[in-house]
């Protein structure tokens, strides 16, 4: 195809701000599906994603445009997430264009993933185009907005589109100023052919299915390919684009973007950020790949039945192919068995990553406590990383401990900056600065413990801010603090997943909550079982759960056999989240009660 008449470009805009509503009007406009197979958010094609209403995996499509001009161009469109935890998603998604459409929400404004998004955009060097959305709603300001984006972007306020993802208002202006302003792909059509490994995915019947950019040359079904990173070699079985069912093609060219199968199905052969070339005239340098992500929240994962193990190995090698942003190792619990200790990016990502396991691969796991991770100097000078806190060395041997900070950036209405200083402080934050984006909105930056973050303050934030503040957070580096680990035992036996990690300061108080938090998740046993929290030999709190005195069937008397049966039926359901610890039965929504300490 003829290159000037490419544009690749991605949506991005702060969560629930109608990116992939606009993408929805876009296919739509430009034909690319049929009225009758068109629903909301069709790019949101994961039952996760529909249920939730929300983006998880950008989506690449390519759509026809018939400018005002009288060409046809073809459009690459590209939805991305919206949320903190999937900022890494975006970055390789703008690294595939040459253009954004920054989508801002008229009736709420700036808000901090606009930001964030809009930073990375420009970095990427991207043309940006930004438009002012939901201009139906009756609450919208546009004049606001315009104020606030104008002053983000640098841009004068009358150049910012005002359009309705919703009523489809505005959206043939967007795609005119993209076919205008946003450069076509550079890129070599007859040099040695390159394209990047954007994203990929596990087919079960065909293996694996990468998301290409070309960047250089051509490259043709049947011919044969090399992996630059891997050495790994295959034939192209089959070539094509997204519209967004996969449209196979005999060849793609420099600076399109589509998909390509080889019949490889070991997964660890073909990575995202790799290069693919021609195997037969081979380009001599790779594209830049990209930054390794470092998971910032670890988990244990195991399997409910211990047999599932080996599945749950191959699952995650499979998912981790959709998801390069997931780390995982063994890990080996005395009170859980065999699984696996796994990283992420933050709560949401955890909370996916789970679902996925659980629903693509037909798996019951049980999940420990969310951490982060530490790094320990010891007394003998050796450094050591502990992504769990069970592994946490003996306090004697402990010379200093670093937790992860991150600086969160809160974009606020000016009236709540003081509720949220005060959250801040209550989490450790050390205010590092605000300014103003309008006479109505603010920014505030703090530094924080990451652990302080994981657990609640998103909700905390949301809940005392009535809904209209919103998060941004980067990785600062490593800082020195006062920690300890906190061990629970159960009937008088540690158990190691329930370990934590603490500020000495709160160790008390974080310890009688979550005594008191298991007390009622632990089910009644036949005998009493003591649940205490210690620090090393220290006892910092107990709780007791009493043994249980009756039979559960013991209400039902006499005949009533349906109903006796019901109730066990129900008991038996209420144990498939169990795992046996010890003498005690303990269920999954104990092992994440530090989730509701807050
Ligand atoms: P995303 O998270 O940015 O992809 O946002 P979605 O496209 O999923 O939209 C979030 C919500 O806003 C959905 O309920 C949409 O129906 C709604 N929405 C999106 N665009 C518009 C619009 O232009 N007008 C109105 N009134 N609602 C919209
Ligand atoms: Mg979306």
């Amino acid at each position: 195809s003829d290159q000037s008449l490419i544009r690749n470009f991605s949506i991005i805009a702060h969560i629930d701000h109608g990116k992939s509503t606009l993408a929805d009007r876009i296919l739509e406009m430009t034909q690319t599906v049929a009225s009758r197979d068109m629903r909301e958010q069709l790019l949101d094609s994961m039952e996760l994603e529909r249920e939730r209403g929300i983006t998880i995996k950008s989506q690449a499509v390519r759509v026809f445009y018939e400018a005002k001009d009288g060409q046809t161009y073809q459009l690459h469109l590209i939805d991305t997430p919206g949320h903190v935890d999937f900022t890494y998603e975006v970055s390789r998604s703008l690294n595939a264009c040459e253009g954004a459409l920054l989508v801002v929400d008229a009736s709420q404004g700036v808000e901090a993933q606009t930001v964030a998004n809009t930073y990375l955009a420009v970095e990427a060097g991207l043309e940006l185009i930004p438009c002012l959305n939901k201009i139906d709603l009756p609450g919208a300001e546009p004049e606001r907005v315009a104020g606030e984006v104008a002053e983000l972007i640098g841009e004068d306020p009358e150049s910012i589109l005002i359009i309705s993802g919703k009523t489809g208002q505005g959206v043939r202006e967007v795609l005119e100023q993209l076919v205008e302003r946003v450069p076509p792909p550079g890129g070599d059509r007859s040099a040695p052919a390159r394209a990047l490994i954007f994203d990929s995915e596990f087919d079960q019947y065909r293996g694996v299915v990468a998301y290409i950019r070309v960047v250089d040359g051509v490259f043709r079904k049947g011919e044969p390919i090399v992996a630059m990173a891997t050495g790994s070699e295959a034939d192209i079985d089959d070539i094509g684009f997204f519209t967004p069912a996969m449209t196979p093609v005999q060849e793609l060219s420099a600076g399109e973007v589509g998909y390509l199968i080889t019949g490889i199905k070991d997964v660890t052969k073909l990575r995202v950020g790799d290069t693919l070339t021609n195997k037969r005239r081979p380009a001599e340098e790779a594209l830049p790949g990209y930054r390794e992500v470092k998971p910032m929240v670890f988990c244990g994962l195991f399997p409910i039945n211990n047999d599932d193990y080996a599945d749950f190995r191959d699952a995650l090698e499979k998912l981790s192919l959709n998801d390069a942003a997931l780390a995982w190792e063994p890990e080996t619990s005395d009170a859980l068995g065999f699984g696996f200790r796994c990283g992420f990016l933050g709560l949401l990502h955890m909370d996916i990553v789970r679902e996925r396991l659980e629903r693509e691969y037909d798996l019951e796991l049980m999940a420990t406590m969310p951490s982060v991770s530490f790094e320990v100097t010891l007394t003998n000078g050796e450094i050591v990383e502990v992504h769990n806190p069970s592994d946490m060395p003996d306090p004697a041997r402990i010379q200093e401990i670093r937790e992860p900070y991150i600086r969160a950036s809160v974009l606020l209405p000016k009236e709540y900056v003081g509720v949220v200083m005060e959250l801040c402080q209550e989490r450790r934050g050390e205010h590092a600065g605000m300014h103003y984006l309008s006479a109505e909105r603010v920014q505030l930056h703090y530094d924080l413990p990451l652990a302080e973050i994981v657990l609640d303050f998103f909700d905390q934030l949301k809940s005392r801010t009535r809904g209209y503040a919103s998060l941004d957070y980067e990785l600062l580096g490593l800082r020195p603090s006062n920690l300890a680990k906190l061990d629970v035992l159960l009937a008088g036996d540690p158990v190691d997943a329930l370990s934590m990690v603490v500020h000495k300061d709160k160790a008390y108080e974080i310890g009688r909550n979550l005594t008191e938090k298991l007390r009622k998740k632990i089910p009644r046993q036949q005998f009493d079982v003591p649940i205490q929290a210690a620090i090393g030999s220290a006892i910092v709190a107990r709780e007791t759960v009493k043994a249980y005195r009756k039979d559960v069937t013991a209400k039902c008397y006499g005949g009533d056999i349906s109903r006796k049966r019901k109730l066990l039926e129900r008991q038996k359901e209420g144990k498939k989240r169990m795992k046996q610890v010890g003498r005690i039965e303990v269920p999954q929504e104990a092992f994440l009660a530090v989730l509701e300490l807050g």
